[in-house]
């Protein structure tokens, strides 16, 4: 509709000045990181003014986490790929691969999709990145199990035939107040460690793409966990 039409060239307006700003942010950014490292090697430094240097240098790392995840955000793919979602998965599982090894997570994987889908695939390969990162994080406590699917699907909401992916972990799951607050820039539950943009940025990608990204998660005990499904039309190009 002429609506969803407005509200996704909105979107991009927004992902082009975030990524502008944050592009503007980064050199600076680095001399001051750059400098903070100097000044803390430099040697004649007391114990109080070290402490301060190195919280300076921790909250900067953040700032830098926070202007790259905007930057990758909208740095297009050049030209819509077809790609499968073995391929997809497949380049997120390697690059969480590291991670998955050290955790002792399990993977399994039930491929049933036989069709590819037209996209953006580097920003696709992002949401996928994201989505494992997150599944990741959540079973840190050990010993998880990542379940990825794909299969052929008519979206039950819009009715389109495409792809769905879903990624399910055996995680934390998330309380009914982060459910509701998940895809809201800013909004993590990592303190320091995250940057809460992966899921703002990935449903902005995914919805761009006429699809959808939808998540069911539980604490309860015995069935713990988290689902995300993403749903990508077969032509999921719509720019
Ligand atoms: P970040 O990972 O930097 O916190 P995200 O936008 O990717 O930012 O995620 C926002 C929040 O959603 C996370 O901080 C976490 O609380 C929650 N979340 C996302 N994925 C999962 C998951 N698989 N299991 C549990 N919680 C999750």
């Amino acid at each position: 509709t002429e609506e969803a039409l407005r509200q996704s060239e909105k979107l991009a307006a927004v992902g082009r000045l975030a990524s502008t700003i944050a592009h503007e942010m980064n050199n600076p950014l680095e001399s001051v990181t750059n400098l903070l490292y100097l000044a803390m090697t430099s040697g004649t430094l007391s114990e109080e003014a070290h402490t301060y240097l190195s919280t300076a240098e921790r909250e900067l790392r953040r700032v830098s986490a926070i202007a790259n995840q905007t930057l990758r955000f909208h740095k297009q793919s050049s030209k819509p790929q077809r790609v499968s979602c073995e391929d997809l998965f497949e380049s997120a599982l390697l690059i969480h691969q590291g991670r998955i090894v050290n955790s002792g997570v399990a993977v399994q994987k039930r491929k049933r999709a036989t069709e590819t889908v037209l996209c953006f695939d580097g920003e696709i390969r992002q949401v996928l990145n994201n989505l494992l990162g997150n599944a990741i994080d959540a079973m840190s406590a050990g010993e998880g199990r990542l379940v990825i699917r794909s299969r052929n699907a008519t979206d039950w909401v819009s009715g389109r035939k495409g792809l769905m992916l879903t990624v399910a972990d055996t995680g934390a799951g998330m309380s009914a107040a982060t459910q509701k607050r998940l895809f809201d820039a800013f909004f993590t539950t990592k303190g320091i460690g995250g940057t809460g943009l992966g899921l703002w940025v990935s449903k902005e990608i995914v919805e761009r793409h006429g699809g959808a990204l939808r998540v069911r998660s539980s604490q309860a005990e015995g069935h713990r966990g988290t689902v995300f499904c993403l749903f990508l039309p077969f032509d999921a190009v719509a720019r």
